[in-house]
C-alpha cells in the first residue's frame, strides 16, 4: 500500500457529459411504478424518503417473495455488527426461483438459453429446470447431502451448473462455487476452508477452444481434502475419465433411477440460514469466504435485478459473468430467476473464435439487456469497431457494467458501438460482500460516463475522511455505507474477526476499501481501491483516474497505473499500456501519450515511466491486479496469486 491509508484522495478527472433518460424510459420503468405507489415522481425525493423509511421499503420488497412463514422483525442489531434481517421468517430462495413460477404461465417460459463454447445451443423452460433440479436434489440426498452441509461446485458454464446450485440450496445445503478456470490448489484450498463434503464437477469442457480437464483437476484437489466424501460428475464432453470406486459417481448413472416426477420439497430455511459461501476474487490479497443467507440476500438480489435491469416479461437478459463470481450468483442465477426472466448462459469467451463472439450471441438470441464488465469492453475495444458493426444489435435496450471502475472513454465506446448512442448504461458498484448492487443509476436517472451515479434506495453511501466525516463535494476519500442492508454478508466463513474489521475500520460504518469522490452534481465516482492509490507530491491519485486519461487516447486499449517510490515526489507514476490493434510501440508514441495525460488531466498525473506491454496480470474474473504488477516491479514477494489468471 502506498502512503498512509487515512488520507483523502485528490480528484483529477473531470467529466461534464451527462445523459438524461428519455420520458418513455421513465414512464415504463419498474421503479417508477413503485415510486408512484409511494407518492413520488422524482428519484431524489423518493431516495430521501427511503433513508427515513428503510424498513418500510424492505418490507415492501420482501413481501414480493414467497415465505413459508412471515418474518417478525425486519432488522435486528442486538449483536453489532452481526446484523440480522427478516428474523422469524422462513423461506427458501429456490422456491422463489422455481416452485412459484411453475404455478403460473411462467412455467412454459424459457429460463435459460445456453450457448456452448463450440456454438451448440440448448434451452430449458422453467418447468424443465424445475424437474431437473428436483431430480438432482434427490441425487444429492442419495449421496448423503442434507441441510447445512457444504457442497463445492466446480463446473463450466453449462445448464447443469445452474441445476447444481439450485439443487444444493433446495436441500438447505450451502454451496460454494469455485470458478471452473481455477487450478487444483485453488479448488483444494476453498474445499478445505469450506469443509465441503461433496464436490460436483464435469468431465471437462472447452473454453476458447482450449480443453480443461475438470475431473482430473478435481482428482488432484481432492487428494488433499479430508472432508470430501463424494465426487458427482456431470458428463459434458464425454471424455474418457476414471471414476474412483465408492467415491465418484456419474450424474447420469445416478439419474437413471430417479423418475421425472420426483419432487424434493424446498427445505424451509430461517432467513438467517446459510445459502452460500463465495470466495472473493482476490484482487488485493488472499480470498475470503464471504457468507450469504437465504432471506436478506434473496430480497436484495430480487429487488436490484428488478429496479436496475428493469426486467419485463419479454426481455432476453444476458449477464456475461461466470457463475463462479458473485455477479453470476446474484445476476445470472438468483435475481433473474426470482424475477421470472429469460436469460442467456454462455460457456465461451468473448474473442473465440473471433472478437465478435459476444455480438453474435446477442444477435442470435435477440438479447435486450446486456450486463458485462469494463475488462470485457476494453478487451473488445482493442479489436476495433468493425466487429460489433457486423451484427444486428438492435434488440438491445439497456446496458450494464460491473467489476471495476469503467473508464469514461470505454463507457462512451460501449454506448456508441453497442448502445447506438442511445442506450442507458447502468454502471453498478457492489462487492461480493454487499451481495447485491448498492450504487447504480436506474433507468430513470441521468448518467455520467465513469460514474456509478447515486446509491439505490435506502443505501446511505458517502465519501469520508479518516475520521469518518463527509469530505464534501469534489473531494476524494473513502467509500462507506452508513447503515446495514439486507443482502450484506453475514460473516467471513471461519473468520468472524475479519468480518468485524469491515464495520470497525471506521466506527459504525461499512468500510468498502474503495477510494471515491462525489462531484459537484452529486455523482459518485469510484477512483479505484484504497490499496491502489498513488501518492505524488502530496496528492493522492486514484489508479482509475490516471488510467482513464490514457484510455481516452485513440491508440490505447488498457492501462494499469502504479506508484513507485521516488526520492523527491514520494511516489511517481508508472503506467503499463496495452495498445489497440494496428498501433505499434515507439518513443514518439510514448511522448505523445505523456503529453496527452498532461493536457487532459494535468502535470500531476503524467507518468515518469511508461511501458508498452501486450498483457496485464488479471484475476480470473478479469480485474487488473495492480498489487502483482507493483510487487514485480519493486522486486517484492508477490503474495497470494491463487486467483491470478494464466
Ligand atoms: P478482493 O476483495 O479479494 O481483493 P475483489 O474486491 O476484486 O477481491 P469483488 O468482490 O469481486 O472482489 O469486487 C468488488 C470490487 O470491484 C469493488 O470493491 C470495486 O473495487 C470493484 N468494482 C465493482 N464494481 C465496480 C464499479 N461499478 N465501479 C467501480 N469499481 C467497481
Ligand atoms: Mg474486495
Amino acid at each position: 500500500m502506498s502512503g498512509n491509508l487515512f488520507e483523502d484522495t485528490d480528484s483529477i478527472l473531470s467529466e461534464e457529459r451527462i445523459f438524461p433518460p428519455t420520458s418513455e424510459m421513465v414512464a415504463q420503468a419498474n421503479i417508477t411504478a413503485y415510486m408512484e405507489s409511494k407518492g413520488f415522481s422524482d428519484y431524489d425525493s423518493f431516495y430521501k424518503w427511503s433513508l427515513e423509511n428503510r424498513f418500510e421499503f424492505w418490507d415492501d420488497m420482501a413481501k414480493k417473495l414467497h415465505w413459508f412463514e412471515p418474518w417478525t422483525n425486519t432488522f435486528e442489531w442486538t449483536n453489532k455488527p452481526f446484523f440480522k434481517w427478516f428474523t422469524g421468517g422462513k423461506l427458501n430462495i429456490v422456491y422463489n426461483c422455481l416452485d412459484r413460477h411453475i404455478q403460473t404461465p411462467t412455467r412454459h417460459k424459457v429460463a435459460f438459453h445456453w450457448e456452448g463454447d463450440d456454438g451448440q445451443t440448448r434451452s430449458l423452460t422453467y418447468e424443465q429446470l424445475y424437474i431437473l433440479t428436483n431430480r438432482f436434489a434427490r441425487g444429492l440426498q442419495q449421496l448423503g447431502v442434507k441441510k447445512g452441509d457444504r457442497v463445492a461446485i466446480y463446473m463450466p458454464a453449462i445448464l447443469e451448473q445452474i441445476v447444481a446450485v439450485l439443487a444444493v440450496a433446495r436441500l438447505g445445503a450451502v454451496h460454494t462455487v469455485v470458478f471452473g478456470g481455477f487450478a487444483a490448489n485453488s479448488l483444494r484450498d476453498r474445499i478445505i476452508d469450506a469443509e465441503a463434503k461433496v464436490v460436483i464437477t464435469a468431465d471437462g469442457n472447452y473454453r476458447g477452444g482450449k480443453l480443461i480437464q475438470l475431473k482430473k483437476i478435481t482428482d488432484e484437489a481432492v487428494l488433499e481434502t479430508p472432508t470430501i466424501e463424494k465426487v458427482l460428475v456431470v458428463k459434458h464432453l464425454g471424455l474418457d475419465i476414471s471414476l474412483q470406486e465408492g467415491r465418484d459417481v456419474y450424474w447420469h448413472d445416478l439419474a437413471a433411477d430417479i423418475p421425472e416426477d420426483t419432487f424434493v420439497p424446498c427445505e424451509p430455511m430461517d432467513s438467517e440460514d446459510l445459502l452460500f459461501i463465495l470466495y472473493t476474487s482476490g484482487s488485493t490479497g488472499k480470498p475470503k469466504g464471504v457468507v450469504h443467507v437465504h432471506g436478506g440476500y434473496a430480497v436484495g438480489a430480487a429487488t436490484t435485478t428488478n429496479f436496475v435491469f428493469d426486467l419485463k416479461d419479454e426481455d432476453i437478459y444476458w449477464c456475461t459473468a461466470d457463475v463462479g463470481w458473485v455477479t453470476g450468483h446474484s445476476y445470472i442465477i438468483y435475481g433473474p430467476l426470482m424475477n421470472g426472466a429469460t436469460s442467456v448462459l454462455f460457456e465461451g469467451v468473448p474473442s473465440y473464435p473471433n472478437p465478435d463472439r459476444w455480438w453474435s450471441v446477442i444477435e442470435k438470441f435477440k438479447v435486450t439487456v446486456l450486463y458485462t464488465s469494463p475488462t470485457g469492453i476494453r478487451g473488445l475495444m482493442r479489436f476495433g469497431e468493425e466487429w460489433p458493426a457486423k451484427h444486428d444489435l438492435s434488440s438491445l435496450r439497456l446496458l450494464g457494467s460491473v467489476g471495476e471502475p469503467i473508464n469514461p472513454e470505454a463507457w462512451i465506446w460501449y454506448r456508441h458501438n453497442i448502445g447506438r448512442d442511445e442506450l442507458p448504461i447502468m454502471d453498478t458498484w457492489w462487492q461480493t460482500e454487499t451481495g447485491s448492487i448498492l450504487i447504480s443509476p436506474t433507468i430513470i436517472q441521468p448518467l455520467k460516463p465513469g460514474s456509478a451515479t447515486r446509491p439505490l434506495p435506502t443505501i446511505e453511501a458517502d465519501v469520508v475522511d479518516k475520521n469518518g466525516q463527509s469530505v464534501g463535494l469534489g473531494k476524494g476519500g473513502f467509500l462507506i455505507v452508513r447503515h446495514p442492508w439486507p443482502s450484506q454478508m453475514r460473516t467471513i466463513y471461519g473468520d468472524p474477526a475479519r468480518y468485524i474489521t469491515y464495520w470497525e475500520t471506521l466506527p459504525d460504518v461499512y468500510f468498502a476499501g474503495d477510494a471515491a469522490t462525489i462531484d459537484q452534481e452529486g455523482f459518485i465516482r469510484v477512483q479505484g481501491r484504497v490499496d491502489d492509490v498513488i501518492k505524488v507530491s502530496g496528492h493522492r491519485l486514484g489508479s482509475m483516474e490516471i488510467e482513464s486519461s490514457l484510455v481516452s487516447h485513440p491508440a490505447v486499449a488498457e492501462v494499469a497505473a502504479i506508484g513507485k517510490p521516488d526520492p523527491v515526489k514520494g511516489e511517481h507514476v508508472k503506467v503499463f499500456v496495452i495498445l489497440k490493434n494496428g498501433f505499434e510501440p515507439s518513443p514518439e508514441l510514448e511522448k505523445e501519450l505523456k503529453l496527452h495525460v498532461r493536457t487532459s488531466v494535468g502535470a500531476l498525473a503524467v507518468p515518469d515511466e511508461l511501458e508498452f506491454t501486450p498483457s496485464l496480470p488479471k484475476t480470473r474474473s478479469g480485474k487488473i491486479m495492480r498489487r502483482v504488477i507493483r510487487a514485480k516491479e519493486l522486486g517484492e514477494p508477490i503474495g497470494d496469486t491463487s486467483t491470478l489468471d494464466g
